[in-house]
C-alpha cells in the first residue's frame, strides 16, 4: 500500500473510464489523471464520483508507475447501468447517467417493440429515456405505408410524453437539437446494432476530446478504449458516456409485473382490473388495460408490444443453474 506522506489532499472527480486496477479520473475542470485504485473499493465504472489524493512525490521517485493519484472512495450512486451477464447476473457499467438515448433508425426497420424494450428498460432503473429516430436521410425512399407507420409510433410516444428527435447522421440532420438535449446531462446512447450509434456518436464528439484518448494510449490502458465505457465531455456542456457493452439490454431480470408498471402509460389502469392478479394478456376477462385500448385511452400497439415481450420473456429466461 501507498505511504502517506507522498499523497496530496483528498480532492474529488469523475471516473470516466476503468481499466482493472486502475482508473482515469477527471477534475472538475476535465483534466484527466490516471490513478491506481485502492483494493478496499468494490466497484468502479465511468461516471463514479471519487475521492481521490494525487501523489506529491516528485517524478521517478515515488512514483515510477507514471500513476498520478490514487482512489481512495467512492460517493453513493445517483443511478446506476448495469450489462446483463448470463453467468453473473448484472454486471455495472455506468454510473449516474441521467439521460439515455435510445436510437432507432429507418434501416434497419423500424420497430416500436425494440423501443418498448428499451423504454422499459430505462423505466426500471429510473433514467430519463429520450428516442431519437436515426437515418431520417432514408425516410423518402420508404413506402408509404411503412413511412406512415413510423409516424404513428413517433405521435403514440409522444403522447405518452416522451421525447422524440428525427436526426440523420450521415446527413447532419437534428444534431443541434441532440446537442441541446444533452447539454447539462450525463447520457449514454443504446440502441439496436446498425441504427447508427456509433456514427451518432462521433458526430457529436468534437475531436477536442483527444486528451482523454492520449492518455488511454500513452498509459498503455488504451487497448480497451473501443470496449470500456469512456465519458467525454461535449462542447455544449452535458457527458456522453461511449459504452459498446451497454448498447443491448435484456429484461429478463424482471418480472411481468415491474414491466407493466414500466409501462407509464398503463400506470393510471393497473389495480383496476376485475382479478387483483390479472396477467393483462388477451384472455384475461375484465383486463382494465384492454378496456383503456377499446375506450381509446391507451394505444393498442403498446399492449400488443407489451404481450409481446412478456411471451419473449418467458420464452428467453435463462437458468442460471447452468454449469460454466
Ligand atoms: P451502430 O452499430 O449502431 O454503431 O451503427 P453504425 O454507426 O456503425 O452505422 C451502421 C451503418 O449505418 C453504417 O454503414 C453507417 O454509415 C450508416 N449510417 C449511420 N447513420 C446514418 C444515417 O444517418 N443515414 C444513413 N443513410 N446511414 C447511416
Ligand atoms: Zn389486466
Amino acid at each position: 500500500e501507498i505511504d502517506d506522506s507522498v499523497l496530496g489532499n483528498s480532492e474529488t472527480g469523475i471516473v470516466v473510464s476503468r481499466y482493472g486496477q486502475h482508473a482515469i479520473v477527471a477534475d472538475a475542470n476535465d483534466h484527466i489523471y490516471r490513478c491506481h485504485i485502492r483494493r478496499a473499493i468494490e466497484s468502479l465504472v465511468s461516471g463514479d464520483e471519487v475521492v481521490w489524493r494525487r501523489f506529491t512525490a516528485p517524478q521517478g521517485t515515488a512514483n515510477e508507475s507514471a500513476e498520478q493519484g490514487i482512489i481512495e472512495a467512492v460517493q453513493e450512486r445517483r443511478s446506476l447501468l448495469s450489462r446483463p451477464d448470463y453467468y453473473d447476473g448484472l454486471k455495472p457499467v455506468a454510473a449516474n447517467v441521467d439521460q439515455i438515448l435510445i436510437v432507432s433508425s429507418v434501416l434497419p426497420a423500424f420497430s416500436s417493440q425494440i423501443i418498448d424494450r428499451y423504454l422499459v428498460a430505462c423505466e426500471d432503473i429510473d433514467i430519463t429515456p429520450v428516442i431519437i429516430l436515426n437515418k431520417a436521410d432514408l425516410l423518402a425512399e420508404l413506402e408509404e405505408t411503412t413511412r406512415a407507420e413510423i409516424d404513428t409510433a413517433l405521435a403514440m410516444y409522444r403522447a405518452i410524453g416522451y421525447q422524440v428527435i428525427t436526426a440523420s447522421a450521415k446527413a447532419n440532420g437534428g444534431l443541434d437539437a441532440i446537442q441541446e438535449l444533452l447539454k447539462g446531462h450525463n447520457s449514454i446512447v443504446v440502441g439496436q446494432s446498425g441504427v447508427g450509434k456509433s456514427s451518432l456518436v462521433n458526430a457529436l464528439l468534437p475531436e477536442t476530446n483527444t486528451e482523454v484518448r492520449e492518455v488511454s494510449d500513452n498509459s498503455g490502458l488504451g487497448q480497451h478504449t473501443t470496449t470500456v465505457a469512456t465519458r467525454y465531455p461535449l462542447p455544449q456542456g452535458g457527458y456522453l458516456i461511449d459504452s459498446p457493452g451497454i448498447r443491448e439490454f435484456a429484461l429478463w431480470h424482471l418480472d411481468p409485473t415491474r414491466v407493466a408498471w414500466c409501462y407509464v402509460d398503463f400506470r393510471p389502469f393497473l389495480g383496476t382490473c376485475k382479478f387483483r392478479d390479472c396477467k393483462h394478456q388477451p384472455e384475461d376477462p375484465g383486463c382494465a388495460l384492454q378496456e383503456a385500448v377499446e375506450a381509446g385511452d391507451l394505444h393498442p400497439l403498446r399492449l400488443y408490444n407489451f404481450h409481446k415481450i412478456i411471451e419473449s420473456m418467458v420464452a428467453n429466461k435463462p437458468s442460471r443453474a447452468q454449469p460454466r
